[in-house]
């Protein structure tokens, strides 16, 4: 393994171990994710101290393009096993689209070309793979929603690991296909993602398996802070004034709020940077989260049959749901909830002004954007606005099928092309 991947000066560890949300109780490394005194979340800790010493922004700049550049800051305690080219996707300068929603100035965080299975979902498992060899772990799994199980297949062949997917009966087939590819060993589970994630919690604990976002969820979650820390850096080291982003399980809020303030902290954001509003998508046929947000309450109240046409976040009893709403109202957030002719609506609109083909979570994201801009939420001259595409529209092609124009059919003459493209005109 290549340390010039992670940049030479790149320390091992500065994670500290873990500690619970909710009681403070602190543990060291392992795979676990609850708390044994109150059943909390475990959340990864780190001497701040020690990383504010060595990390600087130089030190950064001078890395590979890759999400490994914050090493620092991610829970590995030495170089990646997998995952090496994963990250630094584009932020994009969103003009054409910005101009159609009337705002001034609008950036497109492109995980939809991110490495190697085209989600955001690879920097979570680039991260989670790696700790399960770190853990000595034989077999890593996870319960998906489409994204994850593609990106855990992938990582998993890369590792040379065996991969076991539990993933809800009717997903996309491109997402099972796609991870079927990889010689993943895929269990198609009659019932929802909420059913799948509870027996994934319950064969954990029998087999001993590594399930990314299960057992490793702690370690998992980390990962998704490098996508919060490009943003900051891509935009000149400071964080925008908005940004949009999808909620499924939830934990993706969480971590851009945690990237954010990390980079405060150590002193890595450009003086004069703003507090980021950040603001949640879900679809509104499965929107627990959003709507603890619109209707004021720290309760959730899981969706029992997700509708919506984003199964990719079709999570009706979101893990992090209550972090996401605290995350979102301690920015200054707020959170919409688009139905489905909105995403799909949004999904062409993306791609007719930009050239970014996302998947139904994008459209999710956008139309959600949409909403908070039309009802005074994100101001239309207030400075950058992010949205989060977090996975590619070649996925979820399914959707889309019957909402677009045919192709012209024409024989293979000039004249016929000739006719066909004068009645075009006319
Ligand atoms: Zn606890």
């Amino acid at each position: 393994m290549s340390t010039a991947l992670v940049g030479s000066n790149a320390q091992a560890s500065f994670v500290q171990g873990l500690q619970c949300r909710e009681c403070g109780n602190q543990i060291p490394k392992a795979p676990v994710h609850v708390c044994e005194f109150c059943f909390g979340p475990l959340e990864v800790t780190y001497d701040y101290a020690a990383i504010g010493k060595v990390l600087t922004r130089a030190l950064i700049e001078s890395r590979p393009k890759t999400m490994w550049r914050y090493a620092e800051l991610l829970p590995l305690d030495g170089p990646p096993a997998v995952g090496l080219a994963t990250g630094m996707t584009p932020l994009l300068r969103a003009d054409r689209l910005a101009k159609k929603l009337g705002v001034r100035e609008l950036w497109v965080k492109n995980d939809a070309v991110n490495y190697p299975t085209l989600s955001f979902k690879d920097r979570v498992v680039s991260v989670a793979v790696s700790k399960a060899r770190e853990f000595g772990l034989d077999v890593v799994a996870c319960a998906s929603t489409g994204n994850l199980a593609n990106a855990t297949a992938a990582q998993a062949a890369a590792a040379g690991m065996p991969a076991v997917i539990l993933i809800p009966f009717d997903l996309e087939p491109a997402k099972v296909l796609g991870t079927i590819v990889y010689g993943a060993r895929v269990f198609a589970v009659k019932g929802t993602y909420d059913d799948v994630n509870r027996l994934c919690s319950e064969i954990a604990g029998k087999y001993g398996w590594g399930f990314v976002n299960v057992n490793l969820r702690p370690f998992y979650g980390e990962g998704s802070k490098s996508y919060g820390f490009e943003i900051a850096e891509q935009l000149g080291w400071k964080t925008p004034a908005h940004v949009v982003v999808p909620m499924a399980g939830g934990a993706l809020v969480t971590k851009i709020g945690k990237a954010f303030a990390e980079f405060e902290k150590l002193g890595l954001l450009a003086s004069g940077s703003r507090k980021a509003k950040i603001h949640g998508a879900q679809a509104a046929g499965c929107s627990p989260i959003v709507d603890m947000v619109l209707e004021n309450r720290e309760q959730i109240r899981p969706v029992k049959t997700p509708t919506s046409i984003a199964k990719s976040l079709a999570i009706g009893n979101p893990a992090d749901g209550f972090y996401a709403r605290q995350t979102i109202i301690d920015s200054g957030g707020w959170a919409a909830k688009p139905d489905d002719p909105e995403i799909i609506a949004a999904m062409r609109l993306l791609a007719e002004t930009e050239g970014i083909f996302a998947e139904t979570a994008g459209g999710v994201t956008l139309g959600a954007t949409i909403r908070l801009i039309n009802d005074g939420k994100i101001g239309r001259d207030d400075g950058p606005i992010v949205v989060c595409v977090t996975g590619n529209g070649m996925k979820t092609q399914d959707p889309l099928v019957g909402q677009l124009p045919e192709p012209v059919s024409i024989g293979p003459r000039l004249s016929d092309f000739d006719e066909a493209q004068s009645k075009l005109k006319s």
